[in-house]
């Protein structure tokens, strides 16, 4: 069967593992299998989300508040952004998606780092747009400036701090490539994991409020990560009116879960558990950075609540994520960015020397 010509080039977005994966293949106990390949919040969620999931529980005949009122006006506060400026996606995924079916056709081209979210580049390529990219996976205004002024890209997408490499881009230098943007170039600044690099460094801190100087800029957000609630499926876009009017034209009713929608409120106003979770993990990061030295091989300095391993030729980062697998610990390969190299999302402690040990096995 024919189907439309953009989906050739799609390759289809590999997820990291499930554990249930683990415990059918290899027949581990689903409390033995650790996951750390998906940068989820390994404190799991607030408690105050888990009850309002609960006090939520019979409602689930009911549509969600389809103005997301509340939800909102939560994050008005949170971000200090007028209400007018926020969109809510199933995830900062669906706003990603929105952004490419408002600004990009055949004829349109994005523009983005060699290695970065997977997802900008398949949203752009369902609408048959043409992709970009820099050399360094790092956004250098000296790459980022000169591509935009020679091929004015339709889109360009700055994930700060970058996933799956988990550097950051300095205030400096995100502005400083904003400011050199068509005005009809859409400038999408992706801070999934902002929590994380504002808590490490504030040269590295981009606040939502500051995006909105931009007429065109976008800054998106989740829930997934430092919030605890990737299962939940809830982001935010926040941008002028006039971005979010016609993102809003795209979005289809009811587009999150009364539960969702509940559990984001709930999460949204539990900074306690946010301080918590970003506590452990500045505790935990040093000693994957610590281990790699020991174990003589390089990392990228990470901003994010995930470390990015590299090897050289005499290592080969796919056997290593297979035999990790064996043993019950996911992790997620980069083999397919062309990297050899692992990302793994920073565990609890119990978790961390998990990996470690499963670790010390595989290398010998
Ligand atoms: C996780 C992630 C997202 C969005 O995740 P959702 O669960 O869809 O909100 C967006 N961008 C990057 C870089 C991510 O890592």
């Amino acid at each position: 069967m024919k189907f439309n010509k953009t989906l050739d080039k799609i390759k289809t977005y590999e997820a990291g593992k499930p554990i249930e994966l683990v415990v059918r293949e290899f027949g581990i106990e689903p409390d033995q299998v650790v996951k750390l390949a998906s940068n989820e919040n390994p404190l799991g969620t607030s408690p105050k989300v888990a009850e309002a999931i609960r006090a939520n529980a019979d409602k689930a005949h009911l549509y969600p508040d389809d103005s997301m009122f509340e939800l909102k006006a939560s994050l008005s506060r949170r971000f200090g952004v007028p209400e007018e400026s926020l969109i809510i996606g199933a995830g900062s995924d669906q706003i990603l998606e929105f952004i490419s079916r408002a600004k990009l056709n055949e004829e349109s081209s994005v523009l983005m780092s060699r290695v970065t979210f997977a997802m900008y580049s398949i949203y752009a390529l369902q609408q048959g747009a043409r992709i970009l990219r820099t050399e360094d996976y790092r956004h250098r205004p000296d790459e980022f400036i000169p591509m935009m002024q020679a091929h004015r890209p339709d889109v360009v997408f700055l994930c700060t701090p970058n996933n799956p490499t988990g550097d950051a881009t300095s205030r400096e230098d995100l502005f400083a490539i904003i400011e050199a943007a068509d005005p009809e170039t859409l400038v999408v600044v992706d801070g999934a994991y902002m929590e994380y690099a504002a808590a490490k460094d504030p040269a590295y801190r981009i606040d939502p409020a500051e995006i909105l100087r931009y007429p065109n800029a976008v800054y998106l957000g989740t829930f997934s990560k430092a919030y605890g609630l990737g299962g939940m499926r809830v982001g935010y876009g926040i941008a002028r009116p006039e971005i979010i009017q016609a993102l809003m034209k795209l979005r289809p009713p009811f587009n999150i879960t009364t539960l969702s929608l509940a559990a984001a409120i709930a999460a949204n106003e539990d900074e306690a558990f946010v301080q918590k979770s970003l506590q452990i993990h500045r505790q935990e990061l040093p000693r994957y950075e610590a281990y790699a030295r020991e174990r003589g091989f390089e990392y990228i300095e990470s901003y994010t609540n995930f470390i990015t391993w590299l090897f050289d030729e005499e290592r080969n980062s796919s056997e290593i994520a297979d035999a990790l697998l064996r043993r019950g610990v996911i992790v997620r390969d980069l083999a397919s960015y062309g990297m050899n190299a692992l990302r793994i999302t920073i565990g609890t402690p119990e978790q961390n020397d998990r990996l470690f040990s499963a670790m010390d096995e595989v290398l010998g």
